[in-house]
């Protein structure tokens, strides 16, 4: 088997994988999820013709030539609140006073707001006249009653929770969300709660994908470590073939003591690829089992394990969460300072960003070591080096795969 492309991998990820079954989730703990079901209107909204400020409802023909040079005189014959029905036909030469959000009454046709207006007494002044049906929202601008108002696959917002709220619906049928577990091999880790061992290395790829799970919305199940022998892997690997999906990390490689893959194997797991041509990031194993859970055998190295999860495991499991947009937001950005490169594969470079008036600046955020997580602490975003490209200059266009969502473009945003 040859080295996969990133993008052919990626493809051949998500025609492994389907979205969960659904289940059903009060409104409050909906944020977040994905709709499996069309929501519909129960009702129209507003329930009638509404005003939108506070003033005075008006027929427009009465007041059509209203200049504060030369006002229109009302009576007024009405008080509506919101929430009342008004009893009272507005007829010629007559308003009623009305409160933003109550029903407009018979015979009016158009609300002049408050500013607009002088009263004394029981007589209005009508100071401008604008158009006819000004400051009125219709019924049913909000929602149709029986229309569908959200589709399957919708996120939901906080907008589409108050939409939720807004047609009673207490419960809603979402995606359900993956269980996963997560495995770490190596004779070499210490789990978080041995002592200290100065010839071991500590177990970061549990708590990197635990953490990466956890900002997907998923509570993983950590599997601990299990030792480089194949009794152990496999003990370990039939455990996590019991969730949706398993990551299992390290011994995935063509070292004397990777037993990941020829387990997997025996353990009847179909392997779909395991080259990718990435940096940080190959080996990096795929498979699927006959009843459906999702294999990643992902490289020891910590950062490529974050790397590989960010391009492959977390794009798998947003289409499994029903999510339709899976991938992480891309900017163009200028690269800050040369960078040499090797060609052949994709390259994703840990980089900080800052922002100036022409767009963002990509730095590297120090030593790109597939070991040296701290870059990967570091980084705000991954830079995408094509395979082909050997060396970029300078101030070269570049596209970053952002791995936080924050900016501080607001300022300049509200200056222009
Ligand atoms: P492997 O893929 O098993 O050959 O491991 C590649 C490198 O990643 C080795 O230096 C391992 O010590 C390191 N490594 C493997 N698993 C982990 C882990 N869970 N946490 C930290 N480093 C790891
Ligand atoms: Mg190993």
């Amino acid at each position: 088997m040859s080295y996969l492309p990133v993008a052919a991998a990626q493809a051949c990820v998500f025609e492994h994988v389907v979205s969960c079954v659904p289940e059903p989730v009060a409104l409050y703990d909906v944020l977040g999820r994905v709709l499996a079901e069309g929501v519909y209107a129960n009702r129209n909204h507003p329930p009638y013709d509404v005003s939108a400020m506070d003033g005075y409802a008006v027929r427009f023909n009465d007041i059509s030539g209203a200049t504060s040079a030369e006002p229109v005189l009302l009576r007024v014959i009405d008080d509506i609140r919101a929430g009342q029905m008004p009893g009272l036909r507005v007829l010629q030469g007559r308003s009623a006073r009305i409160m933003t959000g109550a029903p407009v009454p018979a015979g009016a046709d158009t609300v002049i707001r408050v500013e607009d207006t002088e009263l004394d007494g029981d007589t209005v002044s009508i100071l401008v006249a604008q158009r006819c049906g000004t400051n009125i929202r219709p019924l049913g601008e909000n929602l149709r009653d029986g229309e569908v108002v959200l589709k399957a696959g919708t996120t939901i917002t906080p907008g589409v929770l108050a939409i939720l709220a807004m047609v009673k619906k207490k419960e809603i049928s979402v995606f359900a969300r993956p269980s996963v577990a997560i495995l770490s091999t190596g004779d070499e880790l210490e789990g978080l709660d041995e002592p200290v061992d100065d010839n071991k290395i500590p177990d970061a790829n549990s708590y990197a994908l635990m953490a990466q799970c956890q900002a997907l919305g998923i509570t993983p199940v950590l599997l601990g470590i299990a030792h480089d022998n194949p009794i152990e892997i496999k003990a370990k690997l039939t455990e996590g073939l019991k969730y949706d999906v398993l990551l299992a990390s390290g011994g995935v490689s063509v070292g004397h003591h990777d037993f990941m893959r020829p387990m997997l194997e025996e353990l009847g797991i179909q392997m779909h690829f395991w080259r990718v041509a990435m940096r940080p990031g190959h080996p990096l194993a795929f498979g699927t089992s006959a009843k459906g859970t999702v294999v990643f055998g992902l490289p020891g190295n910590p950062v490529s394990s974050m790397v590989c999860f960010e391009q492959f495991a977390a794009p798998a499991l947003k289409r499994m969460m029903g999510y339709q947009k899976c991938y992480r937001r891309t900017v163009t950005a200028r690269l800050s300072h040369d960078l040499k490169d090797r060609e052949g594969r994709t390259h994703f470079v840990r980089v900080a960003l800052e922002r100036d008036a022409t767009g963002y600046l990509a730095t590297s955020t120090g030593t790109q070591g597939s070991g040296v997580l701290m870059s990967m602490a570091l980084a705000e975003g991954l830079m995408i080096v094509p395979a082909a490209a050997t060396s970029l200059a300078a101030g070269d266009e570049v596209i970053v795969q952002l791995l936080q969502d924050m900016d501080f473009q607001m300022e300049a945003a509200l200056e222009r």
